[in-house]
């Protein structure tokens, strides 16, 4: 009884159905060989175009989108997809592509991973944004999360470090809880500016630092070195999920 459990909770869902949008060979190849020994389904296609026409015949779990691709780019992709699909969009980006990933997140992408990736990176992010998107649509979420010693009552709006209550400012609440409901998916500077400042204070990342650093001195014991509250350079935070 045991291993089968174990075995069933480490596979993905056998019906799980994968769009892969990317024109690189190697990748298809890659993916190809990977996705389907971890239960997934896997469909590709070369182009954006096929892409879209793919993704709207299919319409697939989850997207892995290449963002360098002949014919559309990605943002335009993701601004399409969004306007009807709701699944988890993972982009796959180069080094260079800094500032094409984060409009990429900003349009609505759930998380992004760089080349050249691993399997096991690649299958984690799929996996806490497959999980996000069956508890956005179930609506079951949890009034207590936990995480290592951290433990946030949702409910009570209490927030604890090793049983010990901890004293956060209505904003540090409120940025802590933000990341507790997107846990494990990364979110941009303007994400959280938005959804904790509001829409007129997205371009004011100094807040967003200040704030990041109180947090971490309360929650993180050494705040230099979060565990916890990870920082992705150049693009945004993300809590740890595990
Ligand atoms: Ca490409």
């Amino acid at each position: 009884m045991r291993p089968a459990i174990a075995r069933e909770s480490a596979m993905a869902h056998h019906d799980t159905t994968v769009l892969l949008i990317e024109d690189e060979p190697e990748i298809r190849r890659f993916l190809r060989t990977t996705l389907p020994q971890q239960g997934y389904q896997l469909f590709e296609a070369v182009t954006g175009q096929d892409g879209l026409a793919q993704a709207a015949a299919r319409n697939p779990d989850i997207i892995l989108l290449d963002l360098g691709l002949p014919d559309l780019d990605g943002q335009e992709i993701i601004r399409r997809v969004r306007e009807w699909g709701a699944m988890p969009i993972i982009v796959l980006t180069a080094r260079d592509q800094e500032q094409v990933k984060i409009e990429a997140l900003d349009l609505g992408a759930d998380d992004y991973v760089t080349k050249p990736f691993g399997v096991n990176e690649l299958l984690a992010r799929m996996r806490v944004a497959l999980r996000h998107s069956t508890r956005a649509s179930t609506e079951t979420g949890e009034s207590v999360f936990t995480l290592g010693d951290l433990r946030v009552d949702l409910l009570r709006r209490q927030v604890f470090l090793s049983e010990k209550e901890i004293h956060l400012t209505q904003i540090e609440y409120k940025l802590l809880t933000t990341l507790v409901r997107y846990s494990g998916k990364v979110l941009t500077h303007r994400q959280l500016l938005k959804e904790v400042w509001g829409p007129l204070h997205v371009e004011e990342s100094h807040y967003l630092r200040v704030y990041m650093r109180q947090l971490r001195n309360k929650l993180e014991h050494n705040p230099a070195h979060p565990r916890y509250l990870v920082t992705e350079l150049g693009v945004g935070y993300r809590l740890r999920t595990e």
